[in-house]
């Protein structure tokens, strides 16, 4: 399959820039050329022609932080180990219509959830879209905290049982990328204040994170975690994680110590940790100091109560259909000081790059996987209504189209 699909401009996120009146060349779902109309023209009838010069086309989006397959299906519908992966596809399905494409899914342990993680992976294989998977070990803060790890599935575990080297390693093992692979706060979950009264304990010491670490560092993997407050990520920042998400209330000098340790961050506006979550000020500050920053949805999640920069009048969970709406006060505030795609990067180049795969998608690049869309507006910035998206491609192929 080859065409060349024209737009009024192009938002590459890559050096290039900005191409008004461009076009871009797809061949075998890759991207063989960007460039200007004038000078791609000539490439038809050689390549199809797809007209979408009254809009905009940016690489499409990327979610690394999602809890889809496994806490999602069972939080909005009465599904069954049976019919569980379908209401899983019906979401997934729903987050690619809203212009995703690539997913990085947590993959934690769940008390009604007894799938091993390649069932997860087989589930989705056929799916068109990229699905890394972090696994990890979860504790929810229940008055008597709960500890859960996707080896172990839907079986509690006992707190000694997290800092195991057999069972870490069995985790690091099976992770893709460096997800939130390990609490060390616990977490609040999609449960209100009441119900988790020890939402944010801290559950190790930093020489168990240390030893934690170590376990995924020499297994060459990556390995990020849920943390949020000033002493859980001073923690984290001692033992030398490589990602850190959430980051909630992360202090001026403690992002001093990110930038001098290089550590990526994945900003989650909308919620997920016991504190408030980051502020659109907050993410421009981590994003001047060049801090790696990915914004992602953590969905399906209740919106945290009384934060003025998200738009929701209620608690019920919200999805990744809620990223662009969710990112786009940070976005906006970083129009006065930077380029449309170096702000488009939070949403496609940087989450990819946490995904490890920042050589296969999230640019508009000769080379790269064909994955864009075709939207009315730049996602997050000029548009934040998933209708606006009016096409979704991956790998070359529409897979999505609004009339
Ligand atoms: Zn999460």
């Amino acid at each position: 399959m080859k065409y060349i699909i024209r737009a009024k401009k192009l938002i590459t996120v890559t050096d290039v820039g900005t191409i008004e009146n461009g076009a871009m060349l797809v061949e075998d779902g890759i991207i063989k050329e960007v460039g200007r109309w004038d000078t791609l023209k000539n490439q038809i009838p050689k390549f199809d022609l797809i007209d979408c010069s009254n809009q905009v086309i940016t690489p499409s989006l990327v979610d690394c932080h999602t809890h889809l397959l496994e806490f999602a299906p069972s939080s909005l519908y009465p599904v069954t180990t049976k019919t569980h992966f379908l209401a899983g596809k019906a979401i997934l399905f729903k987050a690619l219509s809203s212009g995703i494409t690539a997913l990085g899914e947590q993959i934690c342990g769940h008390p009604l959830c007894d799938f091993s993680v390649s069932e997860y992976r087989d589930a989705v294989a056929d799916f068109p879209m990229d699905i890394s998977f972090a696994t990890t070990s979860i504790s929810i803060g229940f008055e008597d905290l709960a500890h859960f790890t996707s080896i172990t599935g839907s079986k509690a575990v006992s707190q000694s049982d997290l800092t195991s080297s057999n069972l870490v390693k069995k985790i690091a093992e099976n992770s893709d990328y460096p997800g939130e692979n390990i609490f060390i706060n616990a977490t609040p979950a999609n449960f209100t204040e009441d119900v988790v009264p020890k939402a944010g304990e801290i559950i190790y010491t930093t020489e168990q994170l240390k030893e934690i670490v170590a376990i995924y560092h020499d297994a060459d993997k990556k390995i990020g975690c849920h943390v949020a407050g000033e002493e859980g990520i001073g923690m984290a920042i001692k033992a030398g994680f490589d990602v850190l998400h959430h980051a909630h209330g992360i202090t001026d000098k403690q992002i001093d110590k990110v930038v001098e340790k290089g550590i990526q961050i994945v900003v989650t506006p909308m919620g997920g940790t016991h504190l408030p979550p980051n502020s659109p000020e907050q993410i421009v500050k981590l994003i001047e100091r060049k801090i790696p920053v990915s914004i992602s949805t953590d969905a399906y999640l209740p919106p945290y109560p009384g934060v003025p920069w998200l738009p929701f009048q209620d608690r019920s969970l919200k999805g990744p259909d809620s990223l662009m709406l969710i990112a786009g006060p940070s976005m906006k505030l970083l129009k006065n000081t930077f380029d449309e795609n170096q702000i488009l990067a939070l949403l496609t180049n940087s989450p990819a790059r946490i995904l490890g795969k920042e050589n296969q998608f999230g640019r508009l690049e000769p080379g790269l996987a064909a994955n864009f869309l075709v939207a009315e507006g730049i996602p997050g910035l000029e548009i934040t209504d998933v209708d606006q998206i009016k096409k979704v491609f991956y790998k070359g192929v529409k897979v999505i189209e609004r009339g």
